[in-house]
């Protein structure tokens, strides 16, 4: 006789085949079991045809990417750790020593501290380009460029770029580029397929610790691609570098997306009605959001984006050269819905002061403006307890 220590973890078990229910069910596993050698010996982790190690996915691991897929307008999606764990799986499986990268002096600031960490440390040179000016970008693509990194809207300053003229720049000269899609989220515009052209970016990168999650409580991130060879390669070293996630977080991801672009619009609406209540402020000099009038690259936004009329629920505000570092922090300090925090995407406002001299590279493109910059993600609240307090912490200047 079996001792029941023995039975209770060989309890018979078999996943329901035919369970019809709102919300895939959830897979775990480090071990999947193969019926026999021969059949441990054909399977293929490449392919989703089947399964063969936890790290290679499972049937709720692969649900999640299918979706992300569809979201983006991709065929493939890879998951990965973090919002940054996508940019550097993008880096390390398309670059090698002596090759160079592109990146937007106003990229998400980590991207570029990967290009001056392991990168440089690999033998992988990387340049910083005005977003703002195409030309820029075309004059410093080489033969040694391998991968050009693009994002809209900016990191905190929020200009908003000629895409489709950066990605044609890079196309006449057969470089691949990859959009970190985090702000537009697969919603403001077409990533793979910018205004119905068929012509688009080649890989679309995604911090689904942002909206997707939506609760400010999972890290993850999302590699999706159209291109094949492209997929295989990312997947080649994606498995190489074991990058692995908790399914716990892909079923929370799993059931946040129905609600995405629901959100999407709130935080969006909120965030418009407080920016332009905030342009009308006396304390603040300028008001950073790509759907304001006014704001750099607002054509370009109007151009890619009009169609969905959609614009993410972020904006950064300068505050008038009157007001100094310390009145700025206290202006923070003072708010009481709106949290100090790092990130986006979730129900809670947040706010964060930036220096922005010490984040932009001068020989590249000038920082324009004297004063503090603050940057405001709008949660879920209601916009008139938002707005009164903002009012109340700009009345303590
Ligand atoms: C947050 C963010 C990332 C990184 O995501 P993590 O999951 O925090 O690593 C990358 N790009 C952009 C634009 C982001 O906002």
């Amino acid at each position: 006789m079996r001792k029941p220590i023995t039975d209770l973890i060989h309890h018979p078990y078999s996943p329901p085949a035919h369970f019809a229910a709102p919300q895939p069910g959830v897979y775990k596993a480090s071990t999947v079991f193969f019926a026999d050698v021969a059949a441990m010996r054909a399977r293929d982790w490449r392919t989703k045809v089947g399964y063969t190690y936890g790290l290679h996915g499972t049937p709720t691991t692969f649900t999640l990417e299918e979706r992300l897929a569809t979201l983006e307008g991709g065929a493939e999606c890879l998951l990965v750790p973090s919002g940054l764990a996508a940019i550097s799986l993008v880096s390390f499986a398309l670059l090698k020593a002596g090759d160079e990268v592109l990146i937007p002096d106003n990229a998400y600031g980590p991207n570029k501290a990967l290009a001056n960490g392991e990168l440089a440390n690999f033998g992988i040179s990387h340049r910083l380009y005005d977003a703002m000016n195409p030309a820029d970008l075309a004059a410093k693509l080489s033969d040694r460029t391998k991968l050009v990194w693009v994002e809209a809207a900016g990191s905190v300053t929020m200009e908003f770029p000629d895409l489709p003229a950066l990605v044609g720049a890079c196309r006449e000269r057969g470089v691949i580029t990859a959009l970190d899609n985090t702000w537009g989220a697969g919603l403001a515009f077409a990533p793979f397929d910018f205004n119905g052209t068929g012509q688009g970016v080649d890989i679309s990168v995604h911090a689904l610790t942002k909206y997707p999650s939506g609760g400010g409580d999972v890290l993850m991130g999302s590699v999706v691609t159209r291109d094949e060879r492209l997929h295989r390669a990312l997947k080649l070293t994606h498995m190489r570098m074991g990058f692995g996630i908790g399914v716990g977080d892909v079923e929370t991801v799993l059931r946040s997306l129905p609600s995405l672009a629901l959100r999407y619009q709130a935080h969006d609406r909120g965030a418009r009605e407080l920016a332009r209540w905030l342009e009308g402020r006396v304390e603040i000099a300028q008001v950073l959001h790509p759907a304001l009038e006014g704001s750099p690259g607002h054509a370009h936004w109007l151009r890619l984006c009009g169609a969905s009329d959609l614009a993410a629920g972020l904006f950064s505000v300068v505050f008038d050269a009157r007001y100094g570092t310390e009145q700025v922090d206290r202006f923070c300090d003072r708010l009481a819905l709106f949290r100090l925090g790092y990130s986006w995407g979730g129900p809670i406002s947040l706010v964060v002061p930036y220096d922005i001299g010490l984040m932009r590279d001068a020989a590249v493109a000038r920082w324009p403006h004297k004063g503090t910059l603050v940057r405001f993600s709008i949660g879920l609240e209601d916009v008139d307890d938002l707005r009164a307090d903002l009012e109340q912490a700009l009345a303590a200047l």
